[in-house]
């Protein structure tokens, strides 16, 4: 008997999530000092974590031989007092990914349809591919999301609509009205996935806030994440909600201890540190403007985002991404996404941006 023969067949036909490359790994593949290398690859933040965050993360870490609390009331409590919802309501996790990853463990069945965009976050895929769901993909012009394409692409065999807003990788955002009403049109048999890793980065008012619909009982799950705006990609935290029947049934299949210790004193204090979330807002609306000024002076097209990332067309991305490695600088090659022409680089600091735009002619095809 072969491991081949005893495994689910999905197991064996999975794609493989491919991450940012980490900067140890390209400083010894090029022999560089790491300290020089730069990753702009996975839209972390280039401030750093929260300083507040790190504080209650070494408090937290002191008392690493007990448990956490396995119902992180703590940082439940905080999410519910600042949302204005229900703690039953919300459901912390290791990343929102697990969020993702447990919509796909309690609702996916073989043969249920998943619709989401065509260029939408991978994850949504990697999930409902893994759970034999077939997916319905949908053209988005201008990379944008179709709403009316995405609501005509529901059948009675769909079980999950995924919606990323602003979308990653591409980076426009659906307005909040038009998102709403998308909500309210989906009929009762569809679960909406509503992805809000860049809401933080929306000027203040334009997300559309879902809430009043959860509120009704609609079988919405909206996720958000620490490791964005707060800087908190390594602790691996975030969070879903939406009505709390809804998260009931997610809470089924978590680990019991899904988010440590140290991350959850991490959110809870995250979530105080406005003066950093104000700093961060500042220098990504500064760095879009640099990265977009400087994509446009040499002449390649890109597409206006609204998160902490540029899309841009190169040509063969990854031979760009590749001397661009070389120059100690990680950004991320799209040809998983099926845009093997487009890069992805993450909003850095002014500095971070400059030497970025500075090694990228060099780069690019035809050009030495
Ligand atoms: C980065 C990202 C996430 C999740 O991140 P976690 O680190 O797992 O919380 C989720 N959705 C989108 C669209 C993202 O870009």
């Amino acid at each position: 008997m072969t491991l081949e023969q005893l495994v689910k067949p999905g197991v064996l036909t999975q794609p493989v999530y491919e991450p940012g490359r980490p900067i140890a790994d390209v400083a010894r593949a090029h022999g560089l000092d790491p300290e020089q290398v730069i990753k702009l690859a996975s839209n972390e933040n280039p401030l750093g974590p929260s300083p507040r965050a790190v504080a209650a993360a070494a408090r937290a870490l002191a008392e690493g031989q007990l448990y956490p609390d396995g119902n992180t009331f703590a940082l439940r409590d905080k999410l519910a007092a600042r949302l204005h919802l229900d703690p039953a309501q919300i459901l912390p996790a290791n990343g929102s990914s697990e969020v993702l990853q447990l919509l796909g463990e309690v609702f996916l069945r073989p043969g249920d349809e998943a619709v989401l965009g065509r260029y939408a976050f991978i994850l949504f895929r990697l999930v409902a591919q893994f759970h034999g769901a077939r997916l319905v993909e949908v053209d988005m012009p201008g990379f944008a999301h179709d709403l009316d394409a995405l609501r005509a692409a529901v059948t009675p065999k769909t079980k999950l609509v995924y919606l990323a807003n602003p979308n990653n990788p591409t980076g426009p955002h659906n307005a909040a009205a038009e998102v709403v009403a998308f909500a309210r049109s989906l009929p009762d048999h569809v679960v909406l996935c509503y992805d809000e890793a860049y809401a933080d980065f929306l000027e203040p008012g334009a997300a559309a806030d879902l809430r009043p619909l959860i509120a009704e009982g609609r079988k919405i799950l909206c996720c958000r994440t620490f490791s964005k705006i707060y800087g908190l990609a390594g602790l691996r935290v975030g969070y879903g909600y939406g009505p709390a029947a809804l998260v009931e049934l997610l809470h089924r299949a978590r680990q019991p201890f899904n988010v440590n210790a140290i991350a959850q004193a991490a959110a809870v204090a995250a979530l105080d540190d406005h003066e950093f979330l104000a700093r961060t807002l500042a220098v990504n609306a500064a760095g879009l403007r640099q990265l977009a000024a400087g994509l446009d002076a040499l002449g390649l097209e890109r597409v206006p985002s609204v998160g902490n990332f540029v899309m841009f067309r190169v040509g063969d991305s990854r031979a760009v991404f590749e001397k661009l490695l070389a120059h100690g600088i990680i950004v991320r090659p799209l040809g998983n996404y099926a845009l093997p022409e487009y890069l992805r680089v993450t909003v850095g600091t002014a500095e971070q941006n400059t030497r970025f735009l500075a090694a990228l002619p060099a780069c690019l095809p035809g050009r030495r």
